[in-house]
């Protein structure tokens, strides 16, 4: 084993929405910071993919195969590079609702309350859109949560033809609002992510060190199992031993639980941090579905998202429970996570044989309908050998697919209506869900809370166990949001970093 000889700060592991936010905000703090990352840069044209191309079965899968709730082995859509996920996102980011944190009263139970508030967020949330330089217009969104001031940047345009649609969707009593996205506005990648916003500003802090290419393959501790001593990595086929005072865990919902469950030793046998054993559970996946809608006029299927419905999201005229948020997907041809469901395409090319991918772009319109799930304990992932088993049911189904129901009653409405040219009656609206495959909206595995019994981490983040370990990622939350969290990711991020700056500031020398 190669032992790195510098002793850092703070080890940050994963350079996605929470490590890259995380590192960047210690590096402006002064703080001597390692950013690992299992991946590298991304090249630029596998990023923006805008073609049929997205199709391809292997794009963005990783050479890894996980185990699922069957028992069967698949390939999970995951991004390892610089940035994470956030390298394909479709960079919608939205802040949680005031409620979500006390806990939703789900159709099928309640979701447990947060220990934080909105308020303890919302000077996070400012600075995160002002990071992700998140384009928007506040007020048009009629549920969304107070906010000091408007957004710096005015929405970005949409296609005309589906400005025509908006204006007929409400005509037909709902809300669109125009999607809050993160745009750089740079002529060579203009939708932001979590390298532009995060690793490229960190890598400007001299006291930052970024490795690509690093995996982490365990976390080792001191005798008496209270500290993290060292961070063991896979570089170019050789082990490497890091140290820090601190060390931060940010490898996405899944890998984070999975990295401590694998530094499991004679103080932890359940795996690092995990004496509650909840390292691992209450994995909760946004349940997400894509409703395609026919098109009138052709478009190019190349364009980004562009608006969001709320109108469902606490319930409807007779339903007094949460069903979820509505969002226009985007063109057809740059949505990573629509070409993930292929219900949708089977469908598609059953009703319409000879109908190319090119012309489906073309052709339709995409719809995605978000709905939160409640955190259960079997939902988990675990070990099994050295590979990863994701067992998984979905619950809150039927408000989920009561928001779907309710969307494709709207789409027909619309449809009949002969002010509205550019969308037309089709006999089905075909619709597939996102499958277990697709990864990217996962949180919940290693729960925050104030009691160490029950929970992984305290509400800063840290490990109820070792005294040096953060979390920041999506595995604290202690339940699923409403629709994509993708900023109350790097919100927390910087809170995080915040909390583990002042750690860092208060060692005696
Ligand atoms: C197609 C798609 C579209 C999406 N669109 C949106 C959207 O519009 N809005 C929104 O809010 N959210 C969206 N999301 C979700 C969003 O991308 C995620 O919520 C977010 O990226 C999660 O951030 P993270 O830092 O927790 O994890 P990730 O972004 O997954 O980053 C984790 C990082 O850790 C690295 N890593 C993992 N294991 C190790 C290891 N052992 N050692 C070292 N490094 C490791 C990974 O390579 C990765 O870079 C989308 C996701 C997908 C897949």
């Amino acid at each position: 084993m190669i032992i790195d000889d510098r002793h850092y700060d703070v080890i940050v592991i994963g350079s996605g929405a929470a490590g890259a936010t995380v590192a960047a905000s210690l590096g402006q703090k002064g703080h001597s910071v390692l950013l690992l990352e299992r991946g590298g840069p991304m090249p630029l044209a596998d990023q923006n993919v805008a073609d049929v191309e997205l199709f391809r079965k292997d794009r963005y899968h990783p050479k890894e195969q996980w185990f699922g709730t069957d028992g069967d082995p698949f390939s999970p859509q995951a991004i390892y590079a610089f940035g994470g996920n956030t390298k394909i996102w479709g960079g919608v980011l939205e802040r949680m609702r005031e409620r979500e944190f006390e806990g939703l009263h789900l159709q099928e139970g309640a979701a447990p309350a947060w220990g934080l508030n909105y308020a303890d967020l919302e000077p996070w949330y400012e600075q995160a859109e002002s990071l992700y330089r998140v384009h928007g217009r506040a007020g048009s969104d009629p549920t969304e949560p107070r906010r000091k001031a408007d957004y710096a940047q005015p929405p970005r345009s949409v296609e005309p033809f589906l400005e025509e649609l908006r204006q007929g969707l409400e005509r037909h009593g709902v809300t669109p609002y125009p999607l809050p996205l993160s745009w750089s506005d740079s002529p060579i990648d203009p939708s932001g992510d979590a390298e532009l916003f995060g690793v490229d500003p960190a890598r400007q802090f001299t006291s930052v060190t970024v490795r690509g290419g690093a995996e982490v393959t365990q976390l080792h501790v001191n005798p008496r199992g209270r500290e993290v001593k060292g961070v063991q990595a896979r570089i170019d086929g050789q082990s490497w031993l890091f140290t820090a005072h601190q060390v931060v865990l940010a490898a996405g919902a899944i890998n984070t639980a999975a990295i401590l469950l694998r530094s499991a030793n004679d103080r932890h046998p359940r795996g690092l941090a995990n004496g509650s054993d909840q390292v691992g559970r209450n994995l909760m996946k946004l349940q997400q579905t894509s409703i395609l809608q026919l098109a009138a006029v052709s478009n190019s299927g190349r364009y980004g998202r562009s608006f969001g419905i709320t109108d469902f999201l606490w319930g409807d005229s007779n339903v007094s429970f949460p069903l979820g948020a509505i969002a226009n997907g985007g063109g057809v041809l740059q949505d990573a996570l629509f070409a993930e469901s292929p219900p949708v395409l089977s469908l598609v090319t059953r009703l319409l044989p000879d109908f190319g991918l090119e012309q489906l772009a073309s052709r339709s319109i995409t719809w995605w309908a978000s709905s939160p799930v409640l955190p259960q304990p079997h939902n988990r992932i675990s070990l099994r050998g050295d590979r990863l088993q994701i067992n998984y049911v979905p619950n809150n189904r039927e408000a989920h697919d009561r928001l779907v129901y309710r969307w494709i009653d709207v789409l027909k409405a619309v449809e009949a209506d002969p002010q509205i040219q550019v969308v037309k009656a089709a006999p089905t609206h075909p619709r597939g869900e996102a499958p277990l495959s697709a990864m990217g909206y996962a949180c919940g595995t290693c729960r925050m809370g104030d009691n160490p019994a029950t929970s992984v981490v305290d509400l800063q983040g840290r490990s109820h166990e070792l005294s040096n370990l953060t979390i920041a990622d999506a595995s604290i939350f202690p339940a699923c949001p409403m629709m994509g969290f993708g900023l109350t990711i790097i919100a927390n991020a910087l809170r995080v970093a915040e909390s583990v700056s002042s750690t860092l500031s208060s060692r005696v020398p």
